[in-house]
């Protein structure tokens, strides 16, 4: 919807449940905002909160990631909360090393951990 505030959700797989955990106990402030994901976070957190309305992208390995990164480079994310799993190799590092690039470029607010996402979903 033209003039709503869009938030980006991603989690790597050791921190989806993080993330599931993070959409239920932040249920009422994400409910005001359009939220994208990548597929399967998106899954997640629909299973976590299920009147949340989300958009779910393709899966990051298969250019979900991309996709956010264009979103933010077209304006359209104004916060990115991306748990990262800083423990395990990624096929798609390249991408997610893209994404966080994009949105230092496009100066967005970015969480890279629970710790973080909590005060920033707070200020937004
Ligand atoms: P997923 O993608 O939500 O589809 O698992 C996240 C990622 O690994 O980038």
């Amino acid at each position: 919807m033209a003039g709503e505030k869009c938030v980006a959700l991603i989690a790597h797989d050791q921190k989806k449940e993080d993330m599931a955990d993070f959409a239920r106990r932040n249920r009422d402030i994400l409910a005001k905002w359009r939220i994208v994901a990548t597929g399967t976070t998106g899954g997640r957190v629909i299973d976590a909160v299920p009147d949340l309305s989300v958009t779910r992208l393709k899966s990051g390995p298969l250019g979900g990631d991309q996709q956010i990164g264009a979103m933010i480079a077209t304006g359209q994310i104004n916060a990115l909360i991306f748990f990262v799993d800083p423990l395990t190799p990624m096929p798609h590092d390249v991408d997610v090393k893209a994404l966080m690039r994009l949105a230092i470029v496009y100066d967005i607010p970015m969480a890279l951990n629970a710790a973080t996402a909590e005060r920033l979903i707070k200020t937004l």
